[in-house]
């Protein structure tokens, strides 16, 4: 705490990120990164962009981008909103589409961003708990006014949505703003952009930090109306008009556009995730069903928290949270099949 500090950031409580290890001999299965490299497409693209042409600014629009966003989903180019990870997309959601005087809705066990983007631009929020089963209950999420947030599939649960589920929340809150957060929605649940043509109020995020395999180079999205769309350009243009630089335009819309690499990657990472799911069972764990690119499960007579200790002392990395209801889970990455079988090796010894 410094006295040049102002009340509002003495009074911040910030997001605390996965830990990003020094060391490259870990295995890393704790910020569900993809274990494949990029689209060869994609680095081909950047490589051609580092040129003189850096000495220039970048689109402020990243029409590149857009464009390429816009036919793989079948919707107009200004439909497509770019930014610097969906962090930042978020973020300017939060500041200029949700109500700052009308609570926001979102589960209690959810991505943990949520709470922090709150405190930070001063909006209220109400949570919903999960069921028993861990999934979110489409009847409590009717809400007049105020918004409404949630991943799909959620995170740290994994749990998926069907498409009809979330027609019925926006069947229910027609004059609120709903945002459906598919960080990982290429692991196995059906793209809600599908719906952004019926419903002006739907906004749709998305990420090329996981399936894209480019959480390095920060490029995140939003699809919905044009009339969404044209606010986050706003907000945008009244705090960084250059989100995106030269390269992460073309390498993120190469990405896009390289539906064979992408297509192999994910399917790749999906069948991993089953059979990591059927090894971790058979060593004991529930494990809850997972349509992302990370598990979630929980051994009923070995301590969390104890777990994480001991396979990072074997050099394997996964993520424990310390909120109520989930401390005896780790959220486990799907890695390569030779990361996976460490971690299977690792637990084995614990
Ligand atoms: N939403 C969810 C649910 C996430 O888990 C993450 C990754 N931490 C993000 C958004 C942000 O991803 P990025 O900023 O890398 O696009």
């Amino acid at each position: 705490m410094s006295k040049f500090w102002s009340p509002f950031v003495k009074d911040l409580v910030p997001y605390v990120p996965g830990e990003q290890p020094k060391l490259a001999k870990l295995v890393k299965l704790n910020t569900n990164e993809n274990p494949y490299g990029p689209s060869p497409k994609a680095l081909a693209a950047m490589q051609a962009e580092l040129n003189d042409s850096l000495r220039l600014y970048p689109d402020p629009n990243g029409e590149r981008l857009k464009n390429a966003v816009a036919e793989y989903y079948d919707v107009q180019a200004n439909q497509v909103f770019v930014g610097n990870g969906s962090d930042e997309v978020l973020a300017h959601i939060f500041h200029g589409l949700f109500q700052h005087d009308k609570a926001l809705l979102f589960p209690d066990i959810t991505y943990s961003f949520y709470p922090v983007y709150c405190g930070l631009y001063g909006i209220d929020f109400q949570t919903v708990a999960l069921d028993e089963e861990f999934q979110i209950r489409v009847a409590d999420y009717a809400r007049p006014n105020g918004g409404i947030i949630f991943p799909n599939p959620n995170a740290p649960t994994g749990r998926v949505l069907a498409l009809e589920a979330i027609e019925q929340i926006l069947q229910a809150s027609p004059d609120s703003v709903v945002v459906v957060d598919e960080a990982y929605i290429d692991f196995g649940g059906q793209s809600a952009v599908a719906l952004v043509e019926r419903y002006p109020n739907l906004l749709v995020t998305q990420t090329l930090s996981k399936s894209r395999s480019l959480a390095g180079m920060r490029v995140g999205l939003a699809i919905g109306s044009a009339e969404l769309i044209e606010a986050l350009e706003r907000i945008k243009n009244s705090f960084n008009s250059y989100p995106l630089d030269r390269l992460a335009i073309v390498g993120a819309a190469a990405a896009f556009e390289d539906r064979e690499y992408f297509e192999t990657c994910r399917e790749k990472v999906i069948s991993s995730r089953e059979h990591l799911i059927s090894e971790l069972s058979g060593l004991g764990f529930d494990i809850l069903p997972s349509a992302a690119n990370f598990i979630f499960a929980r051994h009923p007579l070995k301590d969390a928290a104890e777990l994480a200790v001991g396979l990072r002392q074997q050099g394997v990395i996964v993520r424990h949270f310390k909120q109520a209801r989930i401390e005896q889970f780790l959220r486990i990455s799907i890695g390569t099949p030779e990361q996976n079988q460490a971690l299977v090796d690792a637990l084995r010894e614990l």
